[in-house]
């Protein structure tokens, strides 16, 4: 009969529970109340007999229905708080992303799981704007969290859904690609990078613009998740002394580095 009427399904267990428990309590009360009057109150047992059962029932029913229920109540919001609290501290504030925290415990679990034979290695890259300092010198500090949550926006959308995107640090952002393997990884990097060049934020009439340089490291199962994040730590590093604006993975020497050269290489293959 609940199921039919539309009731959330955590209150709909709590409704069953109370009924439940109401009908426990009260026929347990029925009892005692039978076995009590039996021995202490004879007459008043033999004026009303097993009609004593049915009373005790109906009156602990409707007393310690609404106890009961307020129990329950009080129990699934505190259990709806707690799952809330712990998605809030998985978050960064800003920008709704997960937290640096968050995303080693996602990468950390992942380690454990069992993968396809032949499946592409996942990838960390690491994601710094360029000059932000200078965004916020010169727009103010409001300007430069709404070109955060621009960028967050612009990273959310040029990944996997099944991707994990994080706020690692002020003006840094990591995502960690599932399977994308060295091609994916690279393709991807190049992709947000790209979107962020071309991106503009808007902010009281002004258009920002950012760019971002990019660190990058395939991440093998077995790998340790501090070593591949120094790795692309390493390679986000090359990629800001390589003049910013460009993508670098550590490990994969050849594929490309600057957009420059990327785009040489995409000439010398057309050629
Ligand atoms: P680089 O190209 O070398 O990365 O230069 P940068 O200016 O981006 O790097 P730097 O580390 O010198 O400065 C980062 C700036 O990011 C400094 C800090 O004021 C700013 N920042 C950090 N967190 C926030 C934030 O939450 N909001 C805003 N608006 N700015 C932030
Ligand atoms: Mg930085
Ligand atoms: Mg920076």
């Amino acid at each position: 009969m609940l199921d039919r009427i539309f009731i959330p399904r955590d209150l709909r267990a709590s409704l069953r529970k109370t009924l439940l428990w109401s009908l426990i309590v009260a026929f347990l009360a029925a009892i005692v109340t039978q076995v009590m009057y039996g021995h202490y109150f004879p007459e008043i047992y033999a004026r009303f007999g097993h009609r004593l059962l049915v009373y005790g029932f109906l009156v602990t029913l409707i007393v310690a229905m609404p106890f009961i229920a307020i129990f329950f109540s009080m129990t699934m919001r505190l259990s709806t708080m707690n799952s809330q609290l712990k998605e809030i501290a998985r978050r960064d504030g800003l920008t709704g992303l997960l937290n640096r925290t968050a995303l080693e415990k996602i990468v950390r679990d992942r380690s454990g799981e069992p993968r396809e034979a032949g499946a592409d290695d996942d990838a960390l890259i690491l994601i710094d704007i360029d000059h932000f300092k200078t965004i916020n010198d010169t727009h103010g500090h409001a300007a430069g969290d709404h070109v955060l949550r621009m960028v967050a926006v612009c990273i959310v959308g040029n990944v996997f859904e099944r991707d994990h995107v994080a706020r690692i640090g002020g003006e840094e952002f990591a995502v960690y690609l599932l399977g994308a393997g060295p091609t994916g990884a690279v393709e991807a990097a190049e992709r947000i990078r790209t979107a962020l060049e071309e991106n503009k934020s808007y902010f009281e009439g002004k258009v920002i613009r950012v760019t971002a340089s990019i660190g990058g490291a395939l991440y093998p199962q077995e790998a340790d998740f501090g070593a591949i994040f120094q790795g692309a730590d390493f390679a986000l590093y090359r990629a800001k002394r390589g003049g910013r604006n460009q993508c670098e993975f550590n490990g994969l020497p050849g594929i490309w580095h600057t957009p420059e050269e990327k785009s040489g290489l995409d000439d010398s293959d057309a050629a």
